[in-house]
């Protein structure tokens, strides 16, 4: 007989279901109209119904299934009990069926720690840019983001009544990354991928120095990873604090897992232990290819206004 599923690919198959299920929420939130927002930090630091809601769904479920986990959500909520409608307890048989790669076969639960961003991309979800919005669910191992899974809810949502609506990416170190196709950004052609609400003096600097062809605006890191790993952008460059470890953490699996590289602006991989602080504190630089490239080109006094 079979041997029964390593814990991680468990994990990730889970992962998946919920991701699907918190899709399906951010597009009922949408859709009946009332997005609830409340203001976090500022104006630009916004939370909505479908947040709220994702968050409880993702992490109940989670947790459900796999007690003794380390579940970091973004929203802080209240502790009320999660209603049953919320919790999704499926899981993807086609991720199942996938070995393991040798070097996760023995992990236990409570050796993993899960970044939620429940709605990745909030400010423009507000603003009707609905294809930016992601759901992050990323998987931790020895401070190490080692999986990952990306629902993109709005994915198609301009292709006509006849595309199906929403997709969701995920990928394991060591296995490959699925749900989308690899493309090649355009060859000797510099394109920037950057915040679309959140620039700073310090950020258009910092990009100006690389001299790009061309400069991407859109909102959410998870959209930004996306670009990259289809080829519409060759590095997402944001010179800034603001950026959170639910942020990065399941992009730089799915990115990491197709050979690309994910760091701070002064080079510094991300820590992803549960003990670790909450900030990327200096900044994001991440490309599928070429990454030195864009490295040495980021100026000192760039890096030096975003040391700790
Ligand atoms: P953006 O590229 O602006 O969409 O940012 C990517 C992620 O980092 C989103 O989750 C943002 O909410 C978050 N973020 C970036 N900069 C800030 C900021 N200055 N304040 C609050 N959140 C930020
Ligand atoms: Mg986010
Ligand atoms: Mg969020």
């Amino acid at each position: 007989s079979m041997a029964s599923p390593a814990l991680l690919m468990r994990v990730v198959a889970s992962a998946y279901s919920v991701a699907e299920k918190a899709a399906t929420i951010v597009r009922n939130v949408m859709s009946a109209g009332d997005l609830g927002i409340v203001e976090k930090a500022g104006p630009n630091d916004l939370q909505t119904k479908a947040d709220r809601l994702v968050q409880m769904s993702i992490c109940a479920s989670l947790a459900r299934n796999f007690p003794k986990m380390t579940i970091i959500g973004e929203e802080e909520l209240p502790t009320d009990d999660v209603t049953e409608d919320l919790i999704e307890d499926g899981h993807c048989e086609e991720i199942l069926k996938k070995p393991c790669p040798a070097q996760y076969t023995g992990i236990k639960e409570e050796e993993l720690v899960i970044w939620v961003d429940p709605l990745d991309g909030t400010k423009e979800y507000t603003e009707g840019l609905l294809d930016h919005v992601t759901i992050l669910i990323g998987i931790a191992y020895g401070g190490k983001a080692i999986a990952g899974v990306i629902n993109q809810p709005y994915y198609n949502y301009e292709a006509g009544a006849n595309a199906v609506l929403g997709r969701t990416i995920w990928g394991v170190l060591g296995m490959g990354a699925f749900g989308f196709q690899l493309t090649e950004a355009p060859a000797g052609k510099h394109i920037v991928v950057t915040t679309r609400s959140h620039s700073s003096a310090l950020v258009n600097e910092c990009i100006a120095a690389l001299n790009p062809d061309h400069v991407i605006r859109v909102g959410g890191a998870g959209n930004k990873i996306i670009q990259l790993i289809e080829g519409k952008a060759s590095a997402y460059v944001f010179a800034s604090p603001g950026c959170k470890k639910w942020d990065t953490c399941a992009p730089e699996a799915i990115l990491h897992a197709v050979g690309g590289k994910i760091t701070d602006i002064c080079g510094n991989s991300f820590q992803y232990n549960k003990e670790v602080k909450h900030m990327n504190s200096a900044g994001v630089l991440a490309t599928l290819r070429n990454y030195d490239y864009y490295a040495s080109r980021i100026p000192n006094t760039v890096k030096e206004s975003l040391m700790p």
